[in-house]
């Protein structure tokens, strides 16, 4: 069965629960976790097909407790399935207006649907998490291995519209990897400089 919503919390009622749209991305991070595990948190979280529809989203989503966030994550980038997270958090919105929605995301969603989709978001995406991890194309390209072209600077220009448009936006980059770290203090230069919040994380080995 796809896993489409899940739950890192071991709690009957987690505060977040997790949305995984696609096993497909424009990145290849050193650090993804794709490339290590099947799982998160005993979640298989390849997906067997992506033809499922916001029913099937929907139908996992109520059988847990209403939480207080719910984030786009998942093995793959969440913004690809644009139509798909664009419908699942206007069912949310409508349905639960009280929780927080985040999506985790490699900011390439600009250069991918080849228009700027931000205004579609609002109202409907609370924050943006973006995976900056670079604080220059050399080391970006380095560690998230894009397979588009000039992916630094588009990532760059994603952080700067969404938080140009009043969206919460975090940078984020993985500290400890043990095959590369960006320059953390750099980083936070980058991020600052976008009107972005920063945010260095620790690899997380079991995902989420
Ligand atoms: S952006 Fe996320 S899903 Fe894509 S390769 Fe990097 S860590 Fe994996």
């Amino acid at each position: 069965m796809n896993t489409l919503v899940y739950s890192i919390e071991q709690t009957e009622n987690p505060e977040t629960l997790y949305i995984n749209l696609t096993n497909s991305c424009t990145n290849n991070c050193i650090f993804c976790l794709r490339t290590q595990k099947d799982d998160v948190c005993g979640k298989e979280m390849w997906l067997e097909n992506e033809n499922f529809s916001l029913d099937d989203i929907i139908e996992q989503f109520k059988q847990f407790s209403v939480p207080k966030s719910v984030c786009f994550c998942g093995y793959g980038e969440p913004m690809l399935r644009l139509e798909l997270l664009k419908a699942f958090a206007k069912y949310l919105k409508e349905k639960y207006p009280g929780i927080f929605i985040r999506v985790n995301t490699n900011g390439h969603a600009n250069a991918i649907h080849k228009r700027n989709v931000l205004p579609e978001l609002k109202g409907l995406v609370d924050e943006f998490s973006v995976s900056l991890n670079g604080s220059d194309e050399e080391e970006y390209n380095r560690l998230s291995k894009p397979r588009i072209s000039n992916a630094y600077d588009e990532v760059k220009k994603f952080i700067k519209t969404a938080a140009d448009e009043g969206f919460s936006v975090v940078a984020t980059i993985v500290t400890d990897f043990i095959s590369g770290v960006p320059d953390k203090e750099k980083c936070k230069e980058v991020a600052v400089s976008l009107g972005a919040k920063f945010r260095a994380r620790e690899f997380i080995p079991n995902g989420y």
